[in-house]
């Protein structure tokens, strides 16, 4: 990886690059060395790019959907032509595992080849009609320039996850970056580009993000607003998409938890829940916030967890054996540091990590070793706040009623995990759970023919599946009389 690259100084605004004098630095998270100085774009650049996307529109969306698809299959055929070269961008800049990059990267193209077939599925409606001569035909339309604005913890996957259904779905759109994560974006945008999209349909604004924001905003002619972030941001963009009664789609954070019974495989637990809470060094926002152990099998499970948890190995995302990578935000690390600084305190069990990780060549990067909590009470923060990153909490309940409760006693209503064995408290704990998203002995939930999203302060609206290239889409009905 060349440092310093001068392959990512660049925007793409109506079919251009576009470099600035005014730079922002992107960071290796694993050194702390200067991957990539990008353009800091705000006001000026958001307009510009939404000028070109507004321009574009009219044409794009009259094409069918089928000329649409062609573009994104032709570019989920050149990421995966470039898979590792995008992996290996991916890992330095973000921090994860280069096995995880990988995956992601795979993802990303798998994430565009459905969003481009299910978008030719697409269909309207007729309505038996409650007079002769008459029909009630329901259509289905673009919605218009959309802004769409990603984080940093999937920068290649989540950004597919919306180009691709505002793209199939007729949208053109103005996509903004996290700051941490540019490169992996501007990257992908120039393999969109090579496949001659047309000018204008999809445009890439780095930079500033409150200015960015407010500037998709308070546009009217972006007619929809999809982003995936912190809740705190998410009320944010809601706030402002009133003044035009703005479309949103919201993916923001969660408190989940995982809820294991005692007739549970505890084996099949521990190795489930090892995964997704490890998964990113744990910045992952569906990923496992709380661990609720029954009673019965508490101890053993927990031997289970400490057993998994210290044999993982934390390194720079590009060493061979990493299975745990840097953070990717000094703010996300100081975060872990406080929650568990303050758990402690308040009587919680180290059983292993704990603690900023220095020592072997680790100490410039964003590194918190892996650590499992016992002991865990409601008095403290990390049962209230999501964590993001490398933390197992365990907590021990006793029935059903009361673990519903506790589960649900938090704004937040993401994803929810369950393990047991019996199909009647399957079914009551899917009642029960106030979350958007479940899996019951497993942890896996992010799958690109399934729709994701969140209750309460988690979200609205939800991506993947068809209804998320349904969430570009605006119904049009019409009452025709022909008789
Ligand atoms: P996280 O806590 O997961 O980093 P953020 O909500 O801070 O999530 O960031 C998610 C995305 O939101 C990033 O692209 C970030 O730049 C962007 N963002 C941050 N503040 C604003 C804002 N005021 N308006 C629009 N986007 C913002």
């Amino acid at each position: 990886m060349k440092e310093k690259s001068m392959e990512w100084n660049h925007m793409w605004i109506d079919g251009e690059q576009v470099t600035l004098q005014e730079t922002f630095e992107v960071y290796n998270p694993a050194t702390g060395a200067v991957l990539a100085y990008v353009p800091n774009g705000g006001e000026r650049e958001t307009k510009q790019a939404i000028d070109a996307a507004y321009r574009a529109f009219p044409e794009w969306s009259k094409r069918t959907a089928g000329d649409r698809a062609g573009y994104l299959l032709d570019w989920a055929d050149r990421i995966l032509a470039h898979h590792e070269e995008l992996a290996l961008l991916l890992s330095s800049e973000q921090g994860k595992p280069l096995a995880e990059a990988r995956g992601e990267i795979a993802g990303t193209a798998y994430m565009i080849r459905y969003n481009a077939e299910e978008g030719q599925r697409l269909a309207g409606e007729i309505i038996p009609a409650s007079n002769p001569g008459q029909k009630l035909m329901v259509f289905r339309e673009a919605v218009g320039v959309a802004g769409l604005i990603t984080p940093a913890n999937f920068p290649a996957a989540i950004l597919a996850q919306k180009v691709a259904p505002a793209l199939v779905a007729g949208c053109t759109i103005v996509l903004k970056p996290a700051e941490q994560t540019p490169c992996i974006a501007i990257a992908l945008f120039r393999h969109l580009m090579e496949t001659g999209i047309p000018q204008g349909v999809a445009n890439l604004v780095t930079g500033e993000p409150a200015a960015i924001g407010n500037m998709l905003s308070a546009d009217p002619r972006v007619r929809k607003i999809s982003f995936t972030g912190s809740t705190e941001v998410g009320k944010i963009l809601m706030r402002q998409a009133a003044d035009h009664v703005k479309r949103l789609t919201l993916e923001l954070g969660g408190n989940s938890p995982v809820i294991v019974f005692p007739d549970a495989d505890l084996d099949a637990a521990a190795e489930k829940i090892v995964s997704n809470k490890f998964e990113n060094a744990g910045q992952v926002c569906n990923g496992i916030n709380l661990i609720y152990a029954h009673k019965k099998i508490h101890q053993e499970l927990v031997d289970k967890l400490a057993e998994r948890i210290s044999r993982l190995q934390v390194a720079p995302g590009l060493a061979p054996d990493s299975q745990v990578g840097a953070m990717i935000d000094p703010s996300y690390l100081a975060k872990v540091e406080r929650l568990v600084a303050d758990a402690v305190e308040k009587g919680a069990k180290v059983l292993t990590g704990g603690r900023r990780l220095t020592e072997n060549g680790l100490g410039n990067g964003l590194f918190f070793a892996p650590t499992l909590l016992d002991e865990v009470t409601h008095d403290m923060e990390l049962t209230k706040e999501e964590i993001f990153g490398p933390v197992a909490p365990v907590l021990t309940f006793e029935d059903e009623t009361e673990v519903l409760e506790r589960s649900n006693n938090t704004p937040y209503g993401l994803a929810g995990y369950v393990f047991t064995r019996d199909a009647a408290r399957m079914f009551r704990m899917i009642a029960g759970l106030e979350v958007g998203n479940m899996a019951i002995n497993g942890t896996s939930l992010a799958y690109p023919q399934a729709p994701f999203g969140g209750v309460k302060a988690s979200g609205i609206g939800r991506v993947g599946g068809k209804q998320g290239v349904e969430e570009f889409t605006e119904l049009k009905y019409v009452a025709l009389t022909f008789e």
